[in-house]
C-alpha cells in the first residue's frame, strides 16, 4: 500500500470525523432552535394570560370605582341640592347613613371637598375650606368647557402645580329652574384602600385556567394614576419575564382615564397556565455533549496522527535496518573475496582482513540481536515477561563485553576506561546485560568524536547497583531526555548528519532493564557529554525481592 493513498485515506477519516462532528453541531443547534421556539411560544401564552389579568383588573376596579364609588356619591350630593339648595346639608356623612348604606358608607373616603356653583353665577362655594387657589382656577376653567351630560356624572383629571387632581362633576336643577353645577375632589390617596378588598378577593385571572390555582399571590400588579403617582399595588414583586402594561382608557366613563395597570405573573405559577410548562434550556446538556463529541473527535484524530507517525517511523527503521546490513555485508565480502583471490602480499595484511571480517560480523550480529529483540518485544507488548537472572558480581561480564566492544573501535583511536567496583552484585540476565551495554557503547562511540575516552562505571550507591557509559560527544538537550528511549526516535540533528541508526537501541536497553525491575535514564556527564545510567537494585534490596 502505497503511503500517498495512506495518507489519502488518513485526510478521508479526519474529513469524515469532522463532517459528523459538524451534523451533531446541527443537531444541537436544530434542537436549541425547537426548545427556545417551544419556550417562546409557552411564554408568549403566559404573557397572555397576564394581559387577561390585565383586563380584569381594569374592569373590576373602574366597575367598582364608577358604580360603587362615585355614583351613590354624586348621586346624594346633587339629590340633596335639588331637595335642599344648602351644601352643607347635602353632603354625604358617615353619621347620618343607615344600615342599607354600606356602599355609600365605604365610599366616602374617596370625596375630598364637595362644591357647587352659586346661583347665576360661575364662582364656586365649597363644603368645607377652598382649596388652593390654582385648583380653584383650573377646576373653573374645567366647568367652561363643554361637557357631554349623558352619563350620571363627568370626571375631570388634570394636574396643578405638578400634583394629579380628579373631580367629579354632574347638574342639579335649583329652586328656579336653573341648571346649577356640583361634585367633589377626589382623594387620590385613598383609592388603594377603597380598591383592596375588590381585587383581592378573587383571582384576577379566570378560574378555568390553571385549574383555579394559580391565585393573587403569583400576580403582582400596581395602579399608576394619570401623573404616574402609583395608587395600587399588591402581590409579591414584579416579574420581568411575564409584565404587561395596559392603560384604562375611557373604560366605564374615563373613572380612571390615563391610569395605567401594570401587571407581571410569577414564572413559578407557569407550569399551571400552561400545559407541559415551561421547556427548561437544554443548553448545559447540549453543550456538555457538544464538547463529548468534539474532544472524541480530537482524540480520534490525534490517534490517528500517531498511528500514520508511526507507520512512517516503521517505514524509515526498514530503510535503515537495511542500510545498516548493507554496510558490514560489503565490507565482509570484499575482505572475503580478497582473501579468497589470494590477493593479500603479507601474513600481516591477512590477519588484518580477518580483522575487519570479524569486526563486520560481530558488529552485524548485535544489529540482528538488537532487531531480534526488538520485534519480539513488539510481538507481545502486553506480556512483557520479568528477566531476572541469578545475583552475581557485575565487573566480570561487563569487563568481556568491553573486551568485546574494543575491536570494533581500535581504528578510531577511542579509549575505553572502566572503573568497576568489583563487589557490586546484581540479578541480570548475562545476555541481557551484555546486549544493554553493547548499544550504549556502540551509541558513544557512535556520536562522540574520534580519539576520545569512553568511561564504564559500576557502582553501588543507596541500595542500588549503577552501571553507566560517558562519552565525551555533544550530550542529549534536556527536553529530549526521555523520548531518545522512545522506539525509533532519533533526535532532529541526526537526519542532518551521516550517522547511521535505527532509533532502536536505546528502547532495547529501557526495555531489558525496566524487566529486570530497574531505570534508565540520562544526564550530563562531567566532560560534557552524555552519562547513559542503568539503575538496578542490588540483591537482597526491597525493590529485587518484590
Ligand atoms: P540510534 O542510535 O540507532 O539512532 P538509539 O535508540 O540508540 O538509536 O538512540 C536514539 C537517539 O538518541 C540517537 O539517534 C541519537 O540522536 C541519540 N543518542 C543516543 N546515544 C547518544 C549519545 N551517547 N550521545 C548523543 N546522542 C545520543
Amino acid at each position: 500500500m502505497s503511503s500517498r493513498g495512506d495518507g489519502s485515506r488518513t485526510a478521508l477519516i479526519v474529513a469524515l470525523l469532522l463532517v459528523s462532528l459538524g451534523a451533531t453541531f446541527l443537531l444541537a443547534w436544530q434542537a436549541q432552535y425547537a426548545v427556545s421556539l417551544h419556550r417562546a411560544a409557552a411564554e408568549s401564552v403566559v404573557r397572555d394570560y397576564a394581559a387577561l389579568a390585565a383586563d380584569e383588573f381594569i374592569r373590576r376596579s373602574a366597575a367598582k370605582v364608577g358604580y360603587e364609588g362615585y355614583y351613590p356619591l354624586i348621586g346624594t350630593l346633587t339629590r340633596g341640592l335639588a331637595a335642599t339648595g344648602d351644601l352643607g346639608k347635602s353632603v354625604p356623612k358617615s353619621e347620618e347613613l343607615g344600615q342599607g348604606d354600606e356602599r355609600l358608607r365605604a365610599a366616602l373616603p374617596l370625596a375630598n371637598r364637595y362644591f357647587t356653583t352659586l346661583p347665576g353665577s360661575e364662582a364656586l362655594s365649597f363644603e368645607v375650606a377652598a382649596p388652593p387657589i390654582e385648583v380653584r382656577s383650573w377646576l373653573s376653567e374645567q366647568l367652561k368647557r363643554p361637557r357631554d351630560e349623558n352619563g350620571p356624572y363627568t370626571v375631570l383629571h388634570g394636574s396643578v402645580a405638578d400634583e394629579p387632581v380628579t373631580v367629579v362633576v354632574s347638574e342639579w336643577t335649583d329652586a328656579s329652574r336653573r341648571k346649577r353645577v356640583a361634585g367633589f375632589e377626589v382623594n387620590l390617596e385613598a383609592l388603594g384602600a377603597y380598591l383592596a378588598p375588590a381585587i383581592e378577593e378573587r383571582s384576577l385571572l379566570p378560574p378555568s385556567l390553571g385549574k383555579g390555582e394559580v391565585t393573587n399571590a403569583a400576580i403582582s400588579v400596581s395602579l399608576i394614576d394619570h401623573r404616574g403617582v402609583e395608587r395600587f399595588k399588591s402581590g409579591p414583586r414584579e416579574f420581568l419575564d411575564f409584565r404587561v402594561e395596559a392603560s384604562f382608557g375611557d373604560a366605564y366613563g374615563g373613572v380612571l382615564e390615563g391610569s395605567r395597570v401594570r401587571l407581571s405573573v410569577d414564572p413559578a405559577a407557569a407550569p399551571r397556565l400552561v400545559i407541559g410548562g415551561l421547556p427548561p434550556s437544554r443548553l448545559p446538556v447540549l453543550g456538555g455533549l457538544l464538547l463529548l463529541t468534539a474532544a472524541l473527535v480530537a482524540t480520534a484524530i490525534r490517534e490517528i496522527r500517531r498511528e500514520r507517525r508511526l507507520q512512517r517511523l516503521r517505514a524509515e527503521f526498514v530503510a535503515n535496518v537495511s542500510h545498516e546490513l548493507r554496510t558490514p555485508l560489503a565490507q565482509i565480502r570484499m575482505f572475503a573475496e580478497t582473501l579468497l583471490l589470494g590477493r593479500v602480499r603479507s601474513e600481516e595484511e591477512s590477519n588484518r582482513s580477518l580483522r575487519i571480517i570479524d569486526r563486520e560480523v560481530r558488529r552485524l550480529s548485535h544489529l540482528v540481536e538488537n532487531v531480534l529483540q526488538f520485534s519480539r518485544r513488539e510481538r507481545d507488548a502486553v506480556a512483557l515477561s520479568s528477566l531476572r537472572g541469578e545475583p552475581a558480581p557485575l565487573a566480570p561480564r561487563v569487563e568481556e563485553t568491553i573486551e568485546m566492544f574494543q575491536p570494533l573501535v581500535a581504528e578510531t583511536g577511542t579509549r575505553i576506561v572502566a572503573r568497576l567496583d568489583p563487589e557490586a552484585e546484581a540479578a541480570f540476565d548475562p545476555d541481557a546485560l551484555r546486549q544493554v551495554l553493547l548499544n550504549l557503547l556502540d551509541n558513544a562511540a557512535k556520536y562522540g568524536p574520534r580519539r576520545q575516552e569512553i568511561l564504564v562505571g559500576i557502582e553501588s550507591r543507596n541500595g542500588a547497583t549503577l552501571l553507566f557509559v560517558e562519552d565525551q560527544g555533544p550530550g542529549i538537550p534536556d527536553a529530549e531526555r526521555e523520548r531518545v528511549f522512545d522506539r525509533f526516535y532519533r533526535l532532529p540533528r541526526e537526519g542532518a548528519s551521516a550517522t547511521a541508526g535505527t532509533g532502536i537501541g536505546l528502547s532495547v536497553v529501557r526495555d531489558l532493564v525496566t524487566r529486570h525491575d530497574g531505570r534508565t535514564y540520562v544526564e550530563t556527564a562531567s566532560s560534557g557529554g552524555s552519562r547513559f545510567v542503568v539503575e538496578l537494585p542490588a540483591p537482597g534490596s526491597e525493590d529485587s525481592r518484590g
